[in-house]
């Protein structure tokens, strides 16, 4: 049985309006956890009076408050925050972006031929747990002790894991976290250190979230309820709500003219349908004006099905086979808000990009020693998709763009010393790892 404080009890009234089906456009209350929409399953909307809050809440205001996320509090739901202190990252400027991508071994050290810096990378590994998914953790993990949930349940690809078992540890809460056996080893070895029980998975993330769903299925089901929720991508409303913080931040740090571009690492793609919500609110604030950055998607060659479904047209993308990629995020072989990034990358006359494993580890590389910032896999593929649509006349040279490094390389360690391995196999980085016995083989 749930305690008193449980999602029957009477909680105090939120300044949440309703939550939004963003397919059918039904109302749902948040006085209560909701997961998706009963009707069709469509992904629900966060919905506060911003009307009310225009002219009240400026601009100005937020000069001074706290650098976090939960500076921007009177658009995310007003219960007690679980932070540990996410969001506000810097936005770093991109000086060597421009040129072609070096080689392997033959790294620019210096700057004197890069222009003004016009490109930025918004650096999310700086977060608790090093990545972006501590926003929606943040958020996801508040409204859940607001309700009185005891369990909560994920699929992670890795870096989510993390964010929900650091969150949940965090506010007191059993996390039930569901992972491909393959994630990086600091994914697992972190969940095991917050306390939270770890399922290691024989798939990808689409079977582990399968199996969550079927454990919610006999919570529903039982007599004896025991506080199970889902929170996986999509399917509960405050995870958006965490990861639109970065569309605030875009915005305040570029004194409120958004950049002509923004390319976001793409697998399950709440951080873009966050952002673009974010776009959305501020404008009603009277915040910004209606012009829109071009959204860009980049997602692994391994696996890219948004990519696949951008380039035919069509307006959902299909179950990705065989996905394969070092950058553990981005193999998500079917976004479930596919919908909702597909129609995001056509209404700002955006695009979708595809990295191969091999340029996404030569792009790590290069903003590494050149830039001194060790992106994740998936991060460092943004640098890959701006260089390409640079080549390709999609970006001109002085056009601002804002590229997304959504973690940190820290937390891959293994992966990036394989994937060296696979490209350079006499290399003296794999060597020297392999002798110092520091990252061996899993
Ligand atoms: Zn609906």
């Amino acid at each position: 049985m749930l305690s008193a404080n449980s999602q029957n009890a009477i909680l105090p009234p939120m300044r949440i309006s309703y939550l939004e089906c963003t397919r059918c456009g039904e109302h749902l209350s948040a006085d209560r956890p909701q997961n998706v929409c009963p009707k069709d399953g469509g992904v629900l909307f966060v919905r506060y009076d911003l009307a009310g809050l225009k002219g009240k809440l400026r601009r100005d205001d937020l000069s001074g408050r706290v650098a976090s996320m939960w500076r921007y509090a009177e658009v995310l739901p007003d219960a007690d925050p679980v932070t540990l202190g996410e969001g506000f990252t810097p936005m770093l400027p991109n000086r060597c972006g421009g040129g072609a991508l070096p080689r392997n071994g033959a790294e620019p050290r210096h700057h004197t031929s890069c222009e003004p810096a016009n490109v930025f990378i918004k650096d999310e590994g700086l977060n608790p747990t090093g990545s972006f998914k501590a926003r929606g953790m943040s958020a996801a993990v508040t409204m859940a002790r607001h309700y009185g949930l005891k369990k909560l349940a994920a699929p992670s690809a890795g870096n989510a894991g993390g964010a929900l078992a650091a969150y949940a540890a965090a506010a007191g809460i059993e996390a039930y976290i569901f992972m491909p056996k393959d994630v990086p080893l600091a994914n697992r070895m972190e969940c095991d250190y917050y306390g939270a029980h770890v399922t290691l998975v024989d798939g990808l993330i689409s079977d582990c979230g399968r199996m969550v769903a079927e454990r919610i299925e006999k919570e529903r089901l039982s007599n004896h309820k025991e506080g199970w929720f889902d929170v996986s991508t999509l399917k509960e409303p405050f995870r958006v709500e965490g990861k639109k913080t970065m569309g605030y931040e875009v915005a305040e740090q570029f004194g409120w003219k958004l950049p002509h571009g923004i390319i976001y690492p793409t697998g399950g793609g709440v951080g873009m349908i966050g952002m673009w919500k974010a776009f959305d609110e501020m404008e009603e604030l009277g915040w910004i004006g209606s012009e829109r950055p071009k959204m860009i998607a980049v997602q692994a060659a391994g696996c890219a099905p948004i990519v696949k479904a951008w380039e035919a047209g069509k307006s959902t993308s299909e179950m990705w086979a065989d996905a394969s990629t070092f950058a553990a995020g981005l193999r998500v072989p079917k976004a479930y808000g596919d919908y909702l990034i597909l129609d995001i990358l056509k209404k700002s006359r955006g695009t979708a990009v595809a990295a191969s494993d091999e340029e996404i580890l030569a792009a790590m590389r290069h903003w590494a020693s050149v830039e001194g910032v060790f992106a994740a896999p998936e991060g460092a593929a943004s640098l890959v998709a701006y260089q390409k649509l640079l080549a390709s006349g999609f970006f001109r040279a002085d056009d601002t763009v804002v590229l997304f490094n959504t973690g940190s390389a820290y937390k891959y360690l293994d992966m990036i010393a394989a994937q060296e391995k696979k490209a350079r196999p006499a290399a003296p980085v794999a060597r020297s790892i392999n002798i110092g016995g520091i990252i061996g083989p899993y």
